[in-house]
């Protein structure tokens, strides 16, 4: 076992906390109050090479690891939530997805433009009436010769406004429909171009407020045949895996706003003055800011772990799983307490901590709740369930860390 990152790893790191702070912070108060997504933001991710981390260079990304995708993420989210989402959805759901279950052609077509930033990439898994019950999904795809007619509304999507590419599950099968069968779901990649397609911003958000979340609209969208991404009757594991990638990075980005939390309570801590003493000196404080590090170390090695598997190429459901539950239950305890230190000034948006808390609440509920991923563990080790192994799988990390 080796905690230590390597140079890369340690420059990515750096490169990433300096460009948040200078570019994003001095504004993202402003962007939060006024419910902006800057869309100048992504071409200066895509600059860093942020948008294909960790895609393979010869699929036109950077070619790092997926320890290097977990610090993004959490310097990312040390800055603002919105910024991390974008790498789950672009990278983490969708990319990740086409690189492991895409086509030849499809990855040429989507995954490279995607890994270099020319275009950006989302995911529509829920709808009006399914979100942790994927079953529920009434979006369907029929097939009309060599394409596939989709008609259905995706809500609460991320980028909804702002994605070129969208990954789409649908029912290939009506009669798996009726019986609620998830083998008779599929995955395709569908484009804002495609005729009939639609989007919109959904504008009542309390939290993640400087993200575009959305939802959008398919009026017999027809999609070629080949952008089907793998088999027909697939798509509800192409769902599963896209989750194992996208909740990696909503943990990795959960402990960087658990560390936001520590580092603003601790600087508010020795500035604030009660009892004549700062009130860093009180016990329930140092309670409060205590527990912020001990789950923000732990939180760091649960994601860890998981892409230390994912660079072994070994299934780490299980694991990611444990990651994202406990990063982002932290991160909401971690948020409150936060505006618990700053008393009134907590309550405010003068100080960054409400923010951290209306956005911490977010990650709570996409990519599996806090519910789903309690059953998932007590299932997991009460042996209710095993992971099986799927047609494809996460490709590991080839050039193996030098220490
Ligand atoms: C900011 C934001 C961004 C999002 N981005 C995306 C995106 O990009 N793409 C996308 O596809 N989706 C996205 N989502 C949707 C998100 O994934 C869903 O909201 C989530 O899966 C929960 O579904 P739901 O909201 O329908 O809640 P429901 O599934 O209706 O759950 C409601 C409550 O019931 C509980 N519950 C449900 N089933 C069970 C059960 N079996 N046992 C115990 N409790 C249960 C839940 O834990 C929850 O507390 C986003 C959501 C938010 C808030």
């Amino acid at each position: 076992m080796d905690f230590e990152l390597d140079d890369e790893q340690a420059l990515l790191e750096r490169s990433v906390r300096e460009w948040a702070a200078r570019e994003v912070s001095p504004r993202i108060r402003d962007l939060d109050r006024e419910h902006r997504f800057d869309p100048a933001i992504l071409p200066q991710m895509a600059e860093l090479g942020l948008l294909g981390i960790s895609i393979p260079a010869e699929h036109g990304g950077a070619g790092m690891d997926y320890i290097g995708l977990g610090l993004a993420c959490e310097e990312l989210e040390y800055c603002d939530t919105s910024l991390r989402v974008i790498l789950s959805v672009h990278l983490g759901l969708n990319s990740l997805t086409l690189l492991a279950w895409g086509t030849e052609d499809l990855k040429r077509r989507y995954l490279a433009p995607q890994a270099q930033g020319r275009k950006i990439a989302t995911f529509g898994l829920t709808e009006p009436a399914a979100g942790s019950d994927v079953r529920g999904v009434q979006t369907v795809a029929l097939k009309r010769g060599a394409r596939y007619v989709l008609t259905g509304e995706k809500m609460w999507i991320s980028l909804a406004d702002v994605a070129d590419h969208f990954l789409v599950f649908a029912w290939t099968d009506v009669e798996k429909k009726k019986q609620r069968d998830p083998s008779g779901l599929s995955a395709f990649i569908v484009e804002r171009s495609f005729k009939g397609f639609s989007s919109g911003t959904l504008k009542e958000k309390w939290g993640i407020r400087a993200g575009n979340t959305g939802f959008f609209k398919m009026d017999e969208v027809e999609v070629p045949e080949e952008n089907l991404v793998g088999l027909p009757g697939e798509g509800f594991k192409i769902a599963m895996f896209a989750l194992d990638q996208g909740r990696y990075t909503v943990a990795a980005g959960a402990t960087g706003l658990i560390r936001a939390c520590r580092d603003a309570s601790a600087r508010y801590a020795r500035e604030r003055r009660a009892f004549g003493v700062e009130i860093g000196r009180h016990q329930l404080v140092k309670e409060m800011i205590a527990q912020m590090e001990s789950d923000y170390q732990a939180a760091r090695l649960l994601w860890m772990r998981a892409g230390w598997l994912k660079n072994l190429g070994r299934r780490s459901t299980r694991e990611t799983s444990l990651a994202k539950w406990f990063a982002t239950v932290s991160s909401e305890r971690a948020a409150g307490d936060a505006v618990e230190v700053h008393g009134a000034n907590g309550y405010s948006d003068e100080y960054p901590v409400g923010r951290f808390y209306r956005n911490a609440k977010g990650a709570v509920i996409y990519e599996g709740t806090r519910e789903i991923h309690k059953l998932m563990q007590a299932d997991y080790v009460l042996g209710y369930r095993a992971d099986r192994p799927t047609r494809c799988e996460l490709p590991p990390h080839r050039r193996p860390v030098e220490r």
